[in-house]
């Protein structure tokens, strides 16, 4: 390394501008060998940067949104499924829903790919620049409960209003205790008409109050949850059960 090389070097590590550092080398070599001018030059090695911070960005909202499995819609057989509205779910992929805070709600039998499509919706929103938090409805039923016995359920509730999208899958599997219940209550209450949520269920939701307990409540949280949201029905045969099924036939 040169002498002019070592000091651009350290310029670019003040200004934190690892892409260029990363990258100005073979940016010079092509514009030398295709004659650019020198503002072509210093566009096309700022290209990197804005690259580069595009990507761990992403890869940064991807991290902070504790998605379960890598699921991504290029993977989804929606031929598998033919009663999902498959240009509704491309839609979603626009993301313009979760500028408007509504909601979705994906329900279904087991296996159907419900919890796929939410992985793949919330990873297309971290490309998109949303700040996204998938929880199982379980986990985060946990999570407030253990919160309020601490004291910092009013520090978490701070956190939530920083998410543009929480996910809440596989609400309808374990029943909730009464105070949990309440907790989930308050938290959709609390995102309605601030935030997006996605939830996804096994149930109908006329079967909800088998997991809330109280009629009153679940129908007060329906109403709220339901009001501005694009609702999938997804039931259908089973994946899971379908692709065991063809590996022992062949
Ligand atoms: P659910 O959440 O509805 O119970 P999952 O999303 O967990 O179902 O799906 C079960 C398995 O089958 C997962 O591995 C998922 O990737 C796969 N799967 C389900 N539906 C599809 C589909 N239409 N195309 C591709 N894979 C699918
Ligand atoms: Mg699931």
């Amino acid at each position: 390394m040169n002498a002019t090389e070592l000091r651009l070097n350290a310029y670019l590590k003040a200004l934190k501008l690892s892409g260029v550092a990363r990258h100005y080398k073979s940016v010079a070599q092509d514009a030398e060998a295709t004659g650019q001018s020198y503002v072509d030059f210093l566009a096309a090695v700022f290209e990197q940067e804005i690259l580069k911070r595009e990507q761990s960005g992403i890869q940064f909202r991807v991290q902070q949104a504790h998605l379960p499995l890598p699921k991504t819609l290029d993977t989804f057989d929606f031929t598998a499924i033919p009663s999902l509205n498959k240009a509704k779910v491309v839609t979603l992929t626009h993301c313009e829903w979760i500028d408007r805070n509504e909601n979705a709600i994906l329900v279904g039998n087991s296996g159907t790919g419900k919890t796929h499509l939410a992985i793949s919706l919330g990873y297309i929103a971290c490309q998109a620049g949303k700040r996204v938090r998938f929880y199982t409805a379980a986990g985060l039923v946990n999570d407030l409960t253990a919160a309020q016995k601490e004291g910092t359920l009013a520090r978490l509730e701070r956190q939530w209003r920083r998410w543009d999208l929480v996910i809440l899958d596989e609400l309808g599997y374990i029943p909730f205790s009464p105070t949990g219940s309440q907790l989930l209550f308050q938290f959709c209450s609390e995102r309605y008409e601030r935030g997006s949520l996605l939830i996804t269920s096994n149930l109908e939701f006329a079967r909800w109050t088998e997991v809330f307990g109280d009629e009153k409540l679940t129908t007060a949280l329906l109403d709220r949850l339901t009001h501005r949201a694009h609702i999938f029905p997804m039931n259908g045969e089973s994946y899971r059960f379908r692709e065991s099924i063809r590996r022992q036939q062949s």
